[in-house]
């Protein structure tokens, strides 16, 4: 259970709707339904490493020196066509844009709803440190991969992952039941973590959350929302609360909470910058 700070107020909550089951399409439940064969998921990723590095005018080899957005997209539609029946070109075209990261240093991927649309970011920054000599088997979500751009595709279906739980659901948490199973029954993966700074030995927490990110979490029966402000073991989060002791620059209440990192989901508002 996180800390709460200040125990006499009952936060007021705004809580994204969570989407049920019974409120999505035939076409999404019948998404919701596939369960792949371990050799069929294998033959499906094979094709879709093959096409990129037939394709991609940077990617020439499994382990390449450079992947830039054009990649990420690329290998966000092959993916769509081979796993999803082009799923989501068809019911949400041009709704995620691609970027690579070279600052994101402990998570390998993160999904961020944006104003209109999702972004999903890879971290070039652990990829390319990753497989240099004696990396040569590095696990990401609990598979074993072989080069970068195996890894790039584990790290891919992850956040693909996050956005169809996103677009369905309309929030997201890999901590959760739902996306495990999700992550099990379409690409076989068996863990949420990933090994690329295995040399550090650190644990590798899911998302790089950040100041400014809208995360939720549940405290006493609740799912509570609030704005991460600080981080350090524990990330420090800001609810609004009318009784709250706490006075923000926008002349908000708010109550103080401080959460361990593995309790957080983010939010589908994304960061609030
Ligand atoms: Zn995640």
């Amino acid at each position: 259970m996180p800390r709460k700070r200040t125990t006499r107020h009952r936060s007021p909550v705004k809580r994204p709707k969570e989407k049920k089951i019974s409120q999505l399409s035939d076409r999404e439940r019948e998404l919701l339904s596939i369960h792949l064969d371990e050799n069929i998921i294998e033959s499906k990723r094979k094709i879709v490493h093959r096409t990129i590095v037939e394709r991609s005018t940077n990617i020439g080899e499994g382990n390449f020196d450079r992947i830039d957005a054009s990649d990420l997209k690329l290998l966000f539609d092959l993916y769509d066509r081979e796993f999803f029946d082009n799923y989501f070109s068809v019911n949400h075209p041009r709704i995620v844009d691609f970027r690579v990261s070279t600052r994101m240093t402990r998570a390998g991927g993160k999904t961020t709803k944006e104003r209109k649309g999702y972004t999903i970011a890879l971290s070039s920054h652990l990829l390319e440190r990753s497989f240099r000599n004696d990396h040569n088997e590095i696990k990401v979500n609990g598979k074993v991969c072989h080069d970068r751009l195996d890894a790039a595709m584990r790290i891919m279906e992850h956040e693909i992952l996050h956005l169809h739980e996103f677009l369905l659901f309309g929030v997201s948490s890999c901590g959760k039941h739902r996306f495990k199973e999700l992550g099990r029954n379409y690409f076989g993966h068996t863990a949420t973590k990933h090994e690329l700074r295995k040399r550090e030995d650190i644990p590798e927490p899911d998302h790089d959350f950040r100041p400014g990110d809208i995360v939720l979490f549940d405290h006493g029966g609740n799912r509570i929302e609030g704005k991460i402000t600080r981080i350090t073991r524990r990330a420090t989060v800001m609810v609004e609360n009318k009784k709250g002791p706490y006075k923000g620059q926008d002349n908000k209440r708010y109550v103080k909470y401080y959460v361990p990192m593995r309790f957080l989901l983010l939010s589908n508002k994304g960061t609030d910058q």
